[in-house]
């Protein structure tokens, strides 16, 4: 098939242009490089069924594809902070686009949404049928608005023009190719601990998360794209719940060094706690993550190793 990749440039986006490539796929990978870069597709780039197009998702595009993944967005909060009204056009913009073009080119078409459209939970574990808890006026809800607003487009397309839509809400998802200065904090914390620089907790620390290594996720999203037993939207994440003081800890341990652990504030809107249901995964897709937390941050301290 011929596949569009956008936001192919970005860490999760580079990791699904290889396994699509490795699979024998042809793909155009487009990205305006905001927080992607060339690096990480790099090593694609003399394939002859590889092609960058460097352009802006706001502004529609043509192609001739059989499948679509939009992945286009900024994903760590100080980057999607950084100009949030461009975060909103994003993903707002981006899937009107995506959704245009699936339609015409008959295309299936998936969406990364996210487990910020639960906000801040008041359901734990998430399961699917959650609507969240999201504040609609604060620091995060241009992103968490953002691709609210997207999943209601993508069933809008589905609904009024048949269009085969994918919609995964993708949970913490980590592992190489993260930007060192991505602000998101399994990369922030490892590039501490390797620079001898204290580990930055904000609040206390008992704030949990789940955290997925990339290539789980990367084999959910494939394995969602090609069924057709359900359009989402699907759950795709590590059910495993660590408190980021436990994350710091880990961190420490596989890096070694002196690091101190400091505590800074904790960011507007932080949500307590995260973790993902998924059953609906497990049972349609037949997956689950299989990569723990111990081994996916070895292999992404590996990689940010000569790197800091
Ligand atoms: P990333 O920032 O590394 O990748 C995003 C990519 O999109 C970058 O290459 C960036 O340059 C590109 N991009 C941003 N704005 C664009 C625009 N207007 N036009 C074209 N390209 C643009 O982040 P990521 O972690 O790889 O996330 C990829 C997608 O998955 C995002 O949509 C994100 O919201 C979603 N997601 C990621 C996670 C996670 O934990 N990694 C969790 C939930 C959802
Ligand atoms: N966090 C932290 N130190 C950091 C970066 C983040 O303690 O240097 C915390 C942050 O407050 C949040 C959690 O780690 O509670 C996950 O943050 P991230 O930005 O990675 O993802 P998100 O909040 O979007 O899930």
């Amino acid at each position: 098939m011929r596949i569009l990749v956008t936001g192919g440039a970005g860490f999760l986006g580079s990791h699904l242009c290889d396994r699509l490539i490795s699979d024998g796929h042809e793909v155009v990978c487009l990205d305006n490089l905001f927080t992607g870069r060339k690096e990480n597709i790099a090593h694609l780039l003399a394939n002859p069924r590889f092609e960058f197009v460097r352009h802006d998702v706001v502004d529609p595009f043509k192609a001739e594809v059989d499948q679509i993944y939009n992945l286009a967005c900024p994903a760590s909060p100080p980057h999607y902070q950084y100009n949030p009204i461009k975060t909103v056009k994003t993903s707002v913009m981006g899937a009107i686009n995506c959704l245009g073009l699936a339609k015409r080119v008959k295309a299936r078409v998936f969406q990364a949404s996210t487990s910020e459209v639960y906000g801040d939970p008041q359901v734990h574990p998430q399961p699917e049928s959650y609507w969240g808890h999201v504040n609609p006026v604060g620091r995060r809800s241009c992103y968490d608005e953002g691709k609210r607003c997207a999943e209601t487009l993508f069933f809008d397309y589905h609904r009024e023009n048949r269009v085969d839509i994918r919609v995964a809400r993708i949970f913490n998802t980590y592992g190489p190719r993260m930007l060192s200065d991505d602000g998101r904090v399994v990369s922030n914390f490892i590039v501490q601990a390797l620079r001898g620089e204290p580990l930055t907790v904000y609040g206390d620390g008992a704030q949990t998360r789940s955290f997925c290594f990339v290539d789980d996720l990367i084999e959910g999203v494939v394995r969602f794209m090609k069924q057709t037993g359900t359009v989402g939207p699907i759950n795709l994440g590590n059910p495993d719940e660590f408190t980021m003081l436990r994350l710091a800890e880990l961190t420490l341990k596989y890096v070694g060094g002196k690091s101190k652990i400091v505590h800074k504030p904790l960011p507007a809107d932080d949500p307590r706690q995260r973790r993902p249901d998924i059953t609906l995964a497990r049972r349609v897709l037949k997956w689950k993550p299989s990569v723990p937390l111990e081994e996916g941050l070895k292999r992404t301290i590996a990689y940010f190793r000569g790197r800091v």
